[in-house]
């Protein structure tokens, strides 16, 4: 009889969608005239530009001719062609990230579960509290240990290294989901001196660069010095190009990051994944490869930005409504969520019962993100323009009634 990974009874039970879902399943039921308003899920909701279309189209035109068909891609890291337009797009932000380092995945979160399978079991993983939950759980399921770095109103939601707490790799998100904080390279500098110093590697999760406005916070780790001999960057396209339904996204594993082994070799952490990756995956389709670097193209950097931009409105009208009534919040500026401070000292949970019953608004529950996000609440910026305008004025008129 096979054994199970019995390391899987040790996930918390996260019934955080499951629970907004029935919730809101069931007052529907009860009240069908309700016109409930969505801004929990973090899905984008605006179709993907033309031209990154296009670019797909061609691609699979090409796989039905036979000089232009293609099988495997031989490398499993990406066509070049990709991985050069990824690289050039590092660089427009001040990033040097060359096309070697760079491997095309089918988005990000199946990159944060499976770069643990290169470490071994015995490391303990420093993860900020409130997380998003892959984080925690593709480590518990590994069987290791995970300790919290706690963000939280007082610093912000911008959790910052303590030099008394020894870890072994260190995930950050930035912007951050679900606060929508976003770090300076100043406090990123203070997180590379940490891992360097510790021979600590961070794994940075930069899926919502795009939605960066100020010119002080990084698009990428790799901006920052030090980075490259401690840091691997995932990103991916889900967010900048509204690509959750297509597949696409990069990690980072730059040559420069080394580790020993317990014989005290020097190890390439890139050859370590370059080997995993060759065992387990077999790369992304060509046209949606072919997308990909279509969104890396001025027309389509122009194209996808409008769609971000139409966002990041949404996210600015969120948070103006939010200045005006008084209710203090992190993000918005450079991230698609606002995170907010449940009005009158109330529980999240509380919270989302009281919002869906006299506002018909469906957000998410801070509670669910981890132990610092009780009381606080996320609110998401990449619904309607009018529907994100209706639930505030629904917002305002519960503030000032309840
Ligand atoms: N990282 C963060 C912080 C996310 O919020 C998400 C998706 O919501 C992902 C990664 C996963 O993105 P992908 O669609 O590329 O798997």
């Amino acid at each position: 009889m096979p054994k199970l990974n019995e390391n899987f009874f040790d996930l918390e039970k996260n019934y955080l969608f499951i629970n907004i879902a029935k919730k809101v399943k069931a007052f529907t039921a009860a009240h069908p005239e309700a016109d409930i308003i969505r801004m929990g899920i973090g899905d984008v909701t605006l179709p993907i530009a033309q031209c990154v279309v296009d670019a797909m189209k061609k691609g699979a035109d090409e796989m039905a001719v036979k000089e232009t068909f293609r099988g495997y891609e031989d490398s499993g890291a990406g066509y070049d062609f990709l991985r050069e337009a990824v690289s050039g797009y590092y660089k427009s932000f001040g990033a040097d990230v060359p096309a070697r380092d760079i491997r095309i995945n089918d988005g990000a979160k199946a990159d944060c579960g499976n770069i643990v399978d290169i470490f071994g079991e015995d490391n303990v993983v420093l993860v900020t509290d409130p997380a998003y939950p892959v984080y925690v759980d593709t480590n518990v399921m590994a069987g290791r240990k995970v300790i919290y770095a706690d963000s939280n109103e007082d610093n912000g939601f911008a959790a910052m290294p303590d030099y008394g707490v020894k870890c072994d790799l260190i995930y950050l998100c930035s912007p951050n989901n679900p606060t929508g904080s976003a770090y300076t390279a100043e406090q990123l500098k203070v997180w590379i001196d940490y891992a360097n110093k510790n021979n600590a590697v961070i794994i940075y999760d930069a899926a919502y660069e795009a939605f960066i406005t100020e010119e002080d916070i990084p698009r990428s780790i790799y901006t920052v010095p030090g980075a490259r001999e401690c840091a691997i960057e995932m990103c991916s396209l889900s967010k900048t190009a509204g690509f959750t339904g297509m597949r696409c996204g990069y990690t980072v594993v730059p040559s420069e990051l080394v580790v020993k082994n317990s014989r005290g070799e020097d190890v390439r952490v890139a050859d370590l994944w370059g080997r995993r990756q060759g065992s387990k995956f077999n790369g992304v389709s060509y046209p949606v490869q072919c997308a990909a670097a279509a969104v890396f193209t001025p027309e389509g950097l122009r194209q996808t930005g409008e769609n971000i931009a139409y966002y990041k409105a949404n996210a600015r009208l969120i948070a103006r409504t939010f200045d005006e009534i008084g209710i203090k919040y992190t993000g918005g500026v450079n991230s698609p969520y606002i995170w907010f401070k449940c009005p009158w000292g109330m529980g999240s949970w509380e919270f989302f019962d009281l919002l869906l019953e006299k506002a018909w608004v469906v957000g998410t529950p801070g509670a669910g993100f981890g132990k610092n996000g009780e009381g606080w609440f996320r609110l998401t910026a990449f619904g309607d323009r009018d529907r994100t305008a209706e639930a505030m004025e629904r917002f305002r008129k519960l503030i000032k009634e309840h």
